[in-house]
């Protein structure tokens, strides 16, 4: 199987956890996103849509029962039948009573048409004879053959939606059940239009009426769907493309449409008083804004915990391949570098020394009969001298200096910048400084001395070769009697500093 590299493993771990948190993140937001969404969306359609247009019904309701109720009264009033029967005698009688009808009662017109003179009397005066062949009157004749004692009309010959009235057409009846006329009241719409508009600004959705061909009959000030105006039928309308497919013609139901990639929900309602439909709509963008808002602020946080954890998490990975690092190039006992922390710091000083050029002097130290003074002191003793020397060491160099644990009682250093003789100085009061102290362990006071081997970097050495050397002239301080400095150069005999 192929080694992966830290640094792979540490992508991939990274990748994984973005994918994890980001797939967790997302599918938790997105879920919690549709549910409500789904929740919205049924309220809308089961809740919102149906209460309006029962509000609007019952308003519309209550607007027509008073009207219905008046011109019921009328319809049995004998004033006016005996006056019919009685041939129609005085028509100002007639006026007065209608005039009084409309304005004791705030109704809009006051109308009663005779069926014997076919002669249209209005709260005004006589307005006109009516004509079957004329067709704004033909609500008239509609009324007389049907079998409902009373229909609600809305004029059909509208100059302008403000003249917009529902017609109470109530049949009136002589004594003998005969058919004698049309009375009734008309109102405005006014109120229903500024009832539309209340509920269209303050819940945000579009309330019309739509008659049984699918013609717009009544809006709200600013029109239909879309800006479209009275008269206009839905299949003409652009926007309304997708719902007439569901509904060529109107039909009570819940429906959901959508215009230009955006939803729409739709509640129609029949209302048989008025043979239309009431269509109340809610675009589902305004209803989802705010959850799509609260998603979008979701997922921010969610990449901004994201971000945060992988923060953290390279920090941790930092900090931990630093001490895994430091472990790896230090050693535990003395805590100098070992040899591999020296092969790094090593390269680069013998990099340094050639490229500028400049002297560069190493040191190799080992210290004398170590390994009696283990088997007398013990191997504890041992390495409590093997820390104090280090510690010894160290005191005696600069601190752009190299030194390192190589192996044992072994101990390398590289002097930077410094040519043999100084070199030899630096390891004179080593060794003097080591042989002059007193490492105490357990209440003895343990004696030690080092043999140092030392040789100068020439232009052609690699560490190896100046390593060597090194090792060398240390092999010539232990033969030549220990606790000593012997230097050997390149290519010439080795030359020993006596204590
Ligand atoms: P010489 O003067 O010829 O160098 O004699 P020496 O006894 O120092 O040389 P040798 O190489 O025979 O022995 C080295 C000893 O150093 C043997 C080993 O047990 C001891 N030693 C090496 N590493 C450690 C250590 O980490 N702790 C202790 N206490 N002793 C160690
Ligand atoms: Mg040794
Ligand atoms: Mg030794």
């Amino acid at each position: 199987m192929p080694l992966r590299s830290p640094l792979y493993s540490q992508r991939s771990l990274v990748l994984t956890l973005i994918a994890l948190l980001g797939a967790g993140f997302l599918a938790t937001s997105l879920l919690s996103y549709y549910a409500s969404r789904a929740s919205i969306r049924d309220s809308i359609v089961n809740t919102e849509l149906p209460l309006t247009s029962d509000t609007v019904y019952s308003e519309i309701q209550k607007d027509l029962v008073r009207p219905i109720l008046i011109s019921s009264m009328m319809s049995r009033d004998t004033f006016m039948r005996d006056w019919v029967v009685d041939g129609e005698q005085n028509p100002e009688q007639m006026t007065r009573y209608l005039n009084e009808v409309m304005t004791h009662y705030g109704a809009y017109t006051a109308f009663f048409v005779s069926n014997a003179s076919l002669t249209y009397y209005h709260a005004k005066g006589v307005l006109k004879q009516i004509k079957v062949t004329e067709p704004r009157d033909a609500w008239y004749f509609r009324v007389r053959d049907m079998a409902e004692p009373y229909e609600i009309n809305v004029d059909p010959d509208l100059a302008n939606k403000d003249n917009l009235t529902f017609f109470i057409n109530y049949k009136v009846y002589d004594y003998n059940n005969r058919f004698i006329g049309a009375a009734g009241v008309g109102l405005t719409v006014d109120a229903v239009i500024k009832l539309i508009d209340r509920y269209q600004q303050r819940y945000q959705r579009s309330v019309y009426f739509v008659d049984t061909f699918g013609r717009l009959v009544l809006t709200g000030a600013e029109g239909g769907p879309q800006g479209a105006h009275i008269g206009q039928t839905l299949s003409e309308l652009d926007s309304m493309k997708s719902l007439v497919s569901q509904l060529p013609k109107p039909n009570s139901g819940s429906y959901e449409y959508s215009v230009q990639g955006e939803g729409h929900f739709l509640n129609v309602r029949f209302i048989p008083e008025l043979n239309w439909y009431l269509f109340v709509d809610k675009r589902e963008d305004g209803a989802l804004s705010e959850i799509r808002h609260s998603l979008y602020l979701n997922l921010l946080i969610c990449l901004l915990v994201t971000l945060i954890v992988l923060a953290l998490l390279n920090r941790v990975i930092k900090r931990y391949q630093s001490r895994i690092h430091a472990q790896a190039t230090l050693d535990s006992l003395t805590d100098l570098p070992n040899r591999r922390g020296f092969d790094l710091l090593a390269a680069q000083a013998m990099h340094e020394a050639q490229r500028e050029p400049k002297p560069l002097t190493a040191l190799l130290l080992d210290l004398d009969h170590f390994k009696a003074l283990n088997d007398t002191y013990g191997h504890l003793a041992g390495d409590q001298v093997l820390i104090g020397f280090a510690r010894d060491l160290e005191s005696c160099l600069r601190h752009s200096d190299i030194v390192c644990r190589w192996g044992g009682e072994e101990f390398i250093v590289l002097l930077k910048d410094t040519d043999g003789e100084t070199g030899q100085m630096i390891a004179e009061k080593i060794r003097r400084h080591v042989e002059q102290q007193d490492y105490a362990y357990n209440g003895h006071s343990l004696k030690l001395t080092v043999s140092i081997g030392l040789t100068t970097l020439q232009p052609d050495d690699t560490l190896h070769t100046l390593l060597s050397r090194a090792d060398h002239a240390m092999y010539r301080a232990k033969q030549t009697g220990r606790n000593r400095t012997c230097m050997l150069s390149h290519s010439s005999s080795p030359h020993t500093v006596h204590e």
